[in-house]
């Protein structure tokens, strides 16, 4: 980790060019690499000398923005992903097979619960579901002796409760796992998440960090801190040979700082293959270049439409955790001093009905699935992503049918009230 503030990582993390080299980071865009002996690359096969052979497993470019990635959190390890989903996929697969449990925060990205609830389900993976507001013996009681990790999302999408970091990492602790934590709508900048104990973080970098809605992507960051030898018969496959790869233990072989990261590159990726393009991985880093610079504007729009939606009669409720006397407030100001996202949501009186004619008439901010871009864009879930289920299984799930999830983007905020604004004015005509 260096020891700039999160600004220089941004810009400068990760790559640092020799003589003559290129300034910005080379798009290696090449498969594989030339070695001049059999037992050169032998040694590589074995993990016993580190080099790149084939772009599936490692290439230099993605390699470079991992590590950028992985300074900013703070972190010892990174890789990155194909998307968000497979580094979720990869964070808890890397340690919990068939016949293991996870417990999970119920409030969490809905195509992670999928994957969770189904998906992995199907791979024998069990996992519980836990209110991001439970109590410590609540959170305590959720777990079994086959309990190999701990998830939440800092800033839940879309329903943007927060997560309460310290608590979930002292029950986790307490249970001999590690708390796995997607820090996708915070991002390092406003909040990271092993200064208060979580052990590894995942990202879609898809959102802000791309921040220009050009790649889709993940990452997966270690912190090196989660002892895994303590635990040998609950992660045997940190602390035991792996016979698919030469017999190599990962924690002997590199440490607690690597054997997470390099068990998740050898094997999964190995089986897996889901790679990010060096080319995304370039685009990628771009975005990060000025992600400190784009959530301060993200938050300070999203602060401001909060609150002039707060002030709007026309308008039942409003849920921002940056809002002062909304239900996250203090634990946004304890673990987001500076700030939370650009995602604001909130109803529009008159209903499901009002709330597509009032998006319907936005000019500024686009009808997208997305969110965290630099362009304003928003969403009606009720008729798009959630369309098939009737009012009260909307309720069920936390979706009101006048729920409009509204992504600001880094436009004037003035611009985007008087949207705001004129699109009520027109279907309240
Ligand atoms: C979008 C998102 C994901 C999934 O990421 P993709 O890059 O779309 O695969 C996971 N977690 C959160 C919090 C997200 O917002």
């Amino acid at each position: 980790m260096s020891s700039y503030k999160m600004e220089t990582k941004c810009v400068q993390g990760g790559y640092t060019p020799g003589n003559g080299e290129p300034r910005q980071i080379p798009i290696i865009q090449s498969t594989t690499f030339k070695y001049a002996s059999s037992a050169d690359m032998g040694k590589l096969f074995d993990l016993e000398a580190s080099g790149y052979f084939y772009t599936r497993l490692q290439n230099p470019t993605n390699d470079s923005v991992a590590a950028k990635i992985c300074d900013m959190e703070g972190g010892t390890a990174a890789m990155l992903t194909s998307s968000g989903q497979a580094a979720n996929f990869f964070a808890i697969f890397n340690i919990a097979s068939a016949g293991d449990h996870v417990v999970a925060s119920s409030s969490i990205y809905g195509g992670t619960f999928n994957l969770f609830s189904v998906t992995m389900k199907r791979m024998g993976i069990d996992f519980t579901f836990v209110s991001p507001d439970a109590t410590e013996a609540e959170l305590m009681a959720a777990f079994r002796p086959n309990t190999k990790a701990m998830f939440g999302e800092t800033l839940a999408n879309p329903a943007l409760t927060v997560l309460d970091i310290e608590l979930f990492a002292k029950v986790a602790h307490a249970n001999g796992v590690p708390l796995i934590i997607d820090n996708t709508f915070a991002t390092p900048v406003n909040c990271r998440p092993f200064e208060w104990g979580c052990d590894i973080v995942t990202h879609s970098t898809t959102k802000y960090m791309d921040g220009h809605g050009a790649a889709v992507g993940g990452c997966i960051v270690d912190s090196g801190k989660f002892d895994w030898t303590k635990y040998p018969d609950k992660f045997p496959g940190l602390c035991t040979p792996d016979e698919s790869y030469h017999g190599v233990t990962y924690t002997e072989r590199f440490g607690l700082a690597g054997a997470f990261i390099t068990k998740a590159t050898a094997q999964l990726m190995r089986d897996f293959g889901a790679i990010q393009a060096p080319q995304n991985a370039f685009l990628l880093n771009l975005g990060l270049e000025s992600l400190h610079v784009r959530m301060a504007r993200h938050c300070e729009n999203a602060l401001a439409v909060a609150e002039f939606l707060a002030s709007d009669d026309r308008i039942s409720w409003v849920t921002y955790p940056g809002l002062k006397g909304d239900k996250y407030y203090e634990r946004a100001q304890k673990y987001m001093p500076n700030g939370t996202c650009g995602v604001v949501s909130f109803g529009v009186k008159g209903g499901r009905a009002m709330a597509e004619k009032f998006m319907g008439g936005l000019k500024i901010a686009a009808i997208e699935t997305h969110v965290a871009d630099a362009r304003s864009c928003c969403l009606h879930p009720a008729s798009a992503t959630h369309r098939q289920m009737n009012d009260d299984e909307l309720r069920a799930c936390g979706v009101s049918p006048d729920l409009v999830r509204f992504s600001c983007g880094i436009e004037s905020a003035e611009d985007l009230i008087a949207d705001i604004k004129q699109a009520l004015d027109a279907c309240n005509e």
